[in-house]
């Protein structure tokens, strides 16, 4: 009783003192009384209005490219009749208007305080595939899409990188595993074939670190999957036996 009351008055104090914001639209949101501490004091948030128009994908979506299904199955239509070279995606989130805007404040704008937000959804997800395979074929290793070094120098970090990062699954992180060689042109307004040729031969895999292992690749955005895909090509050529993807968002084509 005497912890509840001291944990509801420091929470009404920092809503006082430090009000939190929305990172979306910029309103001031409560601060959690239930997790009254320091370390909530830097947690990014979203209000409720901002938070129920993001869509979350659940069950049941497509197991080879994460899309959600209108019907209770394993496949969506547009994987009845392609072969991607990964083994499974998960997604977060649906690419939508707000998602987008979000993801592109995250990656154009530096605010990296957004990872500290996407990272625990994220995590979220890598637990419950994990559950689902009742902890069989885990994985040894993430693996992060890679900038082109002159990108990253514009930008100043990785977003998929920063994710992974703040994700803190007890798992390495094979930075030196996938280098990209080309810079490719942004893929925003092209066609899917075209897409497949702008990303081929854009990276390469180093053998020494992924041969024989069960990988977690990790990026913000899914858009046709040729990018994830031209990845897990390199990776499993390189040696990789396993390559599932995580995304914080998946494009979906209605
Ligand atoms: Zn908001
Ligand atoms: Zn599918």
């Amino acid at each position: 009783m005497v912890v509840h009351f001291i944990k509801k008055f420091l929470s009404v104090l920092l809503n006082f003192v430090l009000p939190h914001r929305c990172l979306m639209c910029g309103e001031f949101t409560q601060h959690d009384d239930t997790a009254c501490t320091f370390v909530s004091l830097s947690k990014p948030s979203v209000c409720g209005a901002c938070w129920h128009q993001l869509s979350f994908i659940t069950k049941p979506y497509c197991l080879t490219c994460g899309a959600p299904l209108a019907f209770d199955g394993d496949a969506c239509q547009s994987c009845f009749n392609k072969a991607f070279a990964f083994d499974s995606v998960r997604a977060v989130l649906v690419y939508n208007e707000v998602s987008k805007k979000m993801i592109t404040r995250f990656k154009h704008a530096g605010q990296a305080g957004y990872a500290r937000l996407f990272a625990p959804w994220m995590y979220n997800v890598a637990l419950s595939v994990l559950r689902d395979r009742q902890d069989q074929d885990n994985w040894d290793a993430i693996v992060v899409v890679p900038l082109h070094p002159l990108r990253f120098i514009r930008r100043g970090f990785n977003q998929a990188m920063l994710l992974a990062q703040h994700m803190g699954l007890s798992l390495p992180i094979l930075k030196k595993a996938l280098k990209r060689i080309r810079h490719t042109v942004s893929q925003g307004h092209q066609s899917p074939d075209d897409r497949q040729k702008n990303i081929q031969h854009a990276f390469i895999a180093q053998a020494s670190c992924v041969n024989g292992k069960r990988l977690l690749l990790i990026d913000d955005v899914m858009t046709t999957g040729a990018t994830l895909n031209e990845c897990t090509i390199v990776l499993k050529n390189a040696g990789a036996i396993r390559v599932d993807i995580l995304v914080l968002a998946r494009a979906i084509r209605v």
